[in-house]
């Protein structure tokens, strides 16, 4: 069936009010994880957010369910498949301190931009998806499926609330999840956490990153004075783009090295401190067990070709290696890496390449996640692209594979799909997060085409 384009346009248009005032009453909830109680999972602020989004629904004519307090959805059509839209209404923290120039968990409307935590990831997304709904309803039509907008409330602190949905209501046969990027991601990478020990004669103590997904721009490490030529590691940090600073306490020397932050995804945007401390100490003369363990077996690359011993690929896209903590206690030095492994892989095969065990020190696997993916060429990847490029007239971008996860990893046949557009940074899990509010109204006219695209797949 051909959907009259100008129509949903104008119907989704005539909403614009509709869905600020939504937004912003679920903006105005701080739905943080918080404390939880018997029945609130995640606390008081998500179950809000769950239920006044319910309300939402009800009151448009949708039959709506609450999953517990875990999760919530509102229901169109009749058929025995279900099509799924999952978003999520919890948040990241955010106070008014962190730097925002308005208060996050009041939404503020400026020159056609709106502001809050939540804006963009995810209520922003939530709202133009009940809309698309609502659209759909007006217009009358033809649903012979399922038509499921799933809300849940603990995506950002580790999706426990999609986990119940599925234990309580199944998978859904066809979806998205308006929680990552338009055209659409039909691949996650596998994710694997790697812990390392190994004993160091020359590293009193060491200390640096902040969590292992990041790349590590900072790290402290006190050492033996005259274990290497303080000047050789000097020119080393230069030469390659970073800082640093030195100081004496008796017969030590602290060093303090500064590189650049990245997420553990794309580790070739950040430069790692840690490993560029070791590879500085090496270069200038430090013969270390601990430190020729890290350099052969870690070292700089961020495609874990000496991890490995080869290069791990697939025609989709490489591993990436991340060194992101680490620490020393009773003289032993730990630290984690954060592994993303190709989306064609599985975690069994991957780990069976690691070497476990070395003369100067040892590798243990503590989370493997096997990665998502989804053929480009399924109806689900063709149908959800050819939406969003039918009304955007984009077709230099494509689906894409990514570092991340997302929902999609934790329920069958859904893959992300929106609520980014190409190439633009909405400041999510940061100050001013911001939406434009065109395009919120964009997304739900994507999100209808999308919708009626899977009910006729
Ligand atoms: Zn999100």
């Amino acid at each position: 069936m051909e959907l009259n384009k100008k129509e949903v346009k104008e119907r989704v248009a005539a909403y614009r009010d509709e869905l600020l005032d939504r937004l912003g009453k679920l903006i105005a909830i701080n739905s943080e994880e918080g404390t939880p109680t018997a029945d609130m999972p995640f606390g008081e602020g998500p179950a809000k957010a769950l239920h006044t989004a319910l309300d939402m629904l009800d009151k448009d004519g949708f039959k709506t369910v609450n999953v517990d307090n875990y999760a919530g959805y509102a229901e169109m059509g009749e058929g025995d498949k279900v099509i799924g839209v999952i978003g999520h209404l919890d948040v990241v923290p955010a106070k008014k301190s962190d730097g925002w120039d308005s208060e996050p968990y009041e939404m503020v409307e400026k020159d056609g931009i709106v502001y809050g935590r939540g804006v963009s990831d995810d209520k922003g997304a939530v709202v133009a998806s009940m809309i698309s709904l609502k659209v759909i309803k007006d217009m009358g039509l033809p649903v012979n499926k399922r038509v499921r907008l799933i809300m849940g409330t603990n995506e950002e602190t580790g999706s426990k609330c999609l986990e119940h949905y599925v234990e309580k209501e199944g998978h859904v046969d066809l979806g998205f999840t308006p929680d990552g990027d338009f055209p659409g991601i039909y691949g996650e990478k596998g994710i694997m956490r790697v812990d390392y020990h190994s004993k160091s004669n020359n590293i009193l103590d060491v200390k640096g990153g902040n969590a292992v997904n990041i790349v590590c721009d900072k790290v402290n490490a006190k050492i033996k004075a005259g274990s290497f030529d303080e000047t050789r590691f000097a020119s080393y940090i230069k030469e390659n783009g970073l800082t640093f600073e030195s100081s004496k306490d008796g017969d030590a020397v602290v060093l303090t090295v500064f590189g650049k932050a990245a997420h553990a995804s794309t580790p070739d945007l950040g430069i790692n401190a840690i490993s560029h401390l070791f590879a500085g100490l090496k270069s200038a003369g430090m013969d270390d067990p601990f430190v020729d363990f890290y350099c052969s077996r870690i070292g700089l690359d961020t495609n874990g070709a000496s991890f490995f011993n080869e290069a791990v690929t697939d025609e989709y896209g490489a591993l990436t290696l991340n060194s992101g903590v680490i620490s020393m206690e009773n003289g032993i030095v730990n630290g984690i890496i954060d592994i993303r492994f190709p989306v064609t892989l599985k975690k069994e095969d991957v780990i069976a390449k690691i070497k476990l065990e070395e003369s100067n020190g040892s590798f243990e696997v503590s989370t493997a996640v096997d990665p998502l993916f989804i053929d480009p060429k399924s109806p689900l990847v063709t149908s959800l692209a050819s939406a969003y490029e039918e009304i955007t007239g984009d077709t230099t971008n494509k689906p894409m594979v990514i570092g991340g996860g997302t929902y999609a990893k934790e329920i069958n046949n859904t893959m992300a799909f929106g609520c980014a557009f190409p190439g633009k940074d909405y400041r999510i899990h940061n100050t001013n997060e911001w939406c434009p509010v065109d395009e919120l109204l964009l997304q739900a006219e994507i999100y209808v085409h999308a919708i009626m695209k899977l009910v006729e797949v």
